[in-house]
């Protein structure tokens, strides 16, 4: 079964938890605040509860969101600290995950502006979350939502990737993971041979990471505002691409347009972007 290959030192029982107010809503239901009891004490957590209607279905989702976060480790990517079935008892599938306390970076950054959190806070934010999406890449693991929105903040100055609810992992051979059809997907990230060919590959991740940055360096703003899914595509085919926000260097708009290249083969690797950030974190930031 689903459980089976969970491990199963993650299942916590309900009195190791205490859930508090709510801090976000989630596709499936709320996602709360509380305090996890792990290994003798209790540390803050993120709670992504699983109530309601379609319990079923969306159960199946969420085991297999934990299965997935439960062999990351790394700094940039969110823990999942442990799994509370209490299906029996309170009709509930809880995946607790570690707290990211300021919550994700598009709505931290609309309060914000290049005078409050200027361009060398973003770049070290970014370098983060490129790091963390060097060692997915690096698991051939799709993320598939990769966006300002799922960027968790545990500080001003520590990034998280985070909801993996539509992540895959493909065969090393096949080199991508392709959907059987479009479900509701967030097409305003999305390269094109994932828009037209439900192809989702690494290459197309970085595509996804320019649409980010994009996001990041205008503070929050939606990318292609204005614009239907069928408008965007078309204006990719015929070359123009979404414009330097305010305020940004051009070294960083250049690295978004590298993003973007028509031609999968032509972007660059999370890692030759690490490099490239790098560079602009010496001269910019010191
Ligand atoms: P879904 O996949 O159902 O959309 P998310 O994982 O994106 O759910 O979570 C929804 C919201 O809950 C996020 O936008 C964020 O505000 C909050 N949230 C989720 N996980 C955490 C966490 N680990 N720490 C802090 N807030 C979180």
């Amino acid at each position: 079964s689903d459980k089976s290959s969970l491990a199963p030192d993650l299942y916590i029982t309900t009195d190791k938890l205490i859930i508090r107010g709510d801090i976000g809503k989630g596709h499936f239901g709320a996602v709360k605040v509380g305090e996890c009891k792990i290994m003798g004490s209790f540390v803050p957590c993120a709670v992504k509860n699983l109530t309601g209607s379609d319990i079923e279905t969306n159960k199946n989702d969420l085991l297999k969101e934990a299965k997935l976060m439960q062999q990351f480790d790394h700094p940039y990517i969110v823990r999942l600290l442990a799994i509370c079935d209490a299906m029996e008892s309170s009709g509930s599938l809880m995946l607790v995950m570690e707290l990211a306390p300021l919550g994700s970076l598009k709505d931290f950054l609309s309060q914000h502006n290049e005078k409050s959190f200027p361009e060398e806070r973003l770049l070290v934010l970014m370098n983060q979350v490129c790091d963390g999406m060097a060692y997915l890449s690096g698991k051939n693991i799709v993320h598939r939502d990769l966006a300002a929105r799922n960027i968790l903040l545990v500080t001003e100055n520590f990034a998280k990737i985070s909801d993996f609810g539509m992540s895959r992992i493909f065969l090393e051979s096949d080199n991508y993971y392709k959907a059987s059809q479009p479900g509701t997907w967030p097409l305003r990230w999305y390269a094109p041979e994932a828009l037209l060919y439900y192809k989702f590959t690494s290459k197309g991740e970085i595509w996804s990471f320019g649409v980010t940055l994009w996001e990041v360096f205008s503070y929050g703003s939606r990318p292609y505002s204005g614009l239907k899914g069928r408008e965007i595509l078309a204006m990719l085919e015929g070359g123009k691409r979404l414009e330097c926000p305010c305020g940004c260097s051009p070294g960083v708009y250049t690295i978004m347009l590298q993003c973007w290249a028509y031609d999968p083969e032509d972007r660059p690797t999370f890692n030759d972007l690490l490099l490239q950030f790098k560079v602009f974190i010496v001269f910019v930031v010191r």
